[in-house]
């Protein structure tokens, strides 16, 4: 999961701005005009409605990676996990609640039903796979259409006929906010199409709730990695869309990961539209003949898909220094960094899934 926030992200544009020698002089103005933006209420996500079919009711927050799961690990060891320094500097922290990501998703009934697994603490629930990717899905969405409005208002904000027109600015000057604002109409388009994939995805995985057999359902894959296998990534959710060259252009193949801990070892999920139901069987069969392969793919995630993920203490204190710098850097210069204005970000930066390697 790569949700960073709308507000980070008005932060980042405002520094972007302001790193700019040739709007120095409109600095204060520039930030104005970003500090202006605000998401319309109906769609501010604690204003919104329940994710869960045709129910009006406000949703609540809703933890994308199973609290109690987070819960359950920290009371029995430090858990660590990547932090952001005003967006900027990369490090990596003993979890605190505020660590823990949340969104505005299903209101208190439907928190409930869908993922019972929070209040019972028994994760070997036979729901857990579609429901918890069908979680991962919608905060996914939700983040990425969130993001989308925000930079649409920057593009409008900062357009001809804005409130830039007054201010007389250089010929420098406006051709610097017209080559910033064609790459976020380019980002902003880029984005739009990544919340239609997952539009598609959501449907699908909610077709797989109802009806397996449904032609539309979601192609999803569950793989125990045993504990003997030597885990040591904890938690993690994530979503992206790969491409897949040799799949219908027309059906796009947006990927949901979760991986769960539980007492058996953890759990691996998965999943896409049918489009990539090839795909997905040929992990469900290479996972679970090989947890080697299983724990790379999500360690994978965990550094290229996925600002929130969760390590134990113990664990992370045997990487060796080098890595441990080498992961600060990809925090750093992360697609979940780049994605905090770019959006969905390149193939390049998830080379997992790139076309020509094993899992594409
Ligand atoms: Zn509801």
């Amino acid at each position: 999961m790569t949700n960073i926030g709308s507000s980070n992200m008005l932060h980042r544009l405002r520094r972007e701005l302001a790193d700019d020698p040739s709007l120095a002089e409109w600095s204060p103005n520039l930030h104005a005009i970003l500090n202006s933006i605000s998401v319309p209420k109906e769609q501010q996500q604690q204003a919104g409605q329940c994710l869960a079919d045709s129910c009006a009711r406000n949703p609540i927050e809703s933890h994308v990676i199973p609290d109690s799961s987070l819960k359950r690990l920290a009371a029995r060891n430090s858990i660590i996990t990547p932090h952001l320094d005003n967006s900027q500097t990369g490090s990596f922290e003993i979890m605190t609640g505020k660590t823990r990501p949340v969104f505005f998703g299903y209101c208190d009934e439907h928190e409930k039903s869908l993922f019972p697994w929070e209040g019972t603490m028994e994760f070997d629930s036979p729901i857990y796979p579609q429901s918890q990717l069908m979680r991962v899905a919608d905060a996914f969405w939700r983040e990425q259409s969130l993001r989308c409005t925000v930079l649409r208002q920057v593009i409008d904000a900062t357009g001809p006929d804005g409130h830039l027109e007054r201010l007389r600015l250089t010929t420098a000057a406006k051709k610097t906010i017209e080559h910033k604002r064609a790459v976020w109409s380019q980002a902003a388009a880029e984005i739009d199409r990544t919340v239609r994939d997952f539009e598609t995805l959501r449907r699908c995985i909610r077709y797989g709730m109802k009806d397996a057999d449904h032609p539309e359902a979601a192609a999803i894959g569950s793989v125990l990695i045993p504990s003997s296998a030597g885990h040591f990534l904890l938690l993690a959710d994530a979503g992206h869309v790969p491409d897949f060259p040799q799949l219908d252009a027309a059906q796009p193949a947006p990927f949901v990961v979760s991986l769960l801990y539980g007492g058996q070892g953890s759990s691996l999920c998965f999943a896409s539209t049918n489009a990539a139901t090839a795909v997905v069987d040929r992990m469900r069969w290479e996972f679970s003949n090989d947890p080697e392969e299983a724990i790379k793919y999500a360690l994978h995630w965990m550094r290229h898909g996925n600002f929130y993920w969760y390590i134990n203490q113990e664990a992370w204190l045997e990487f060796d220094l080098d890595l441990r710098a080498k992961m600060k850097l990809e925090l750093e210069r992360g697609p979940h960094v780049a994605m905090a204005l770019y959006a969905s970000g390149g193939v390049a930066a998830h080379p997992i899934l790139r076309w020509g390697n094993r899992w594409a």
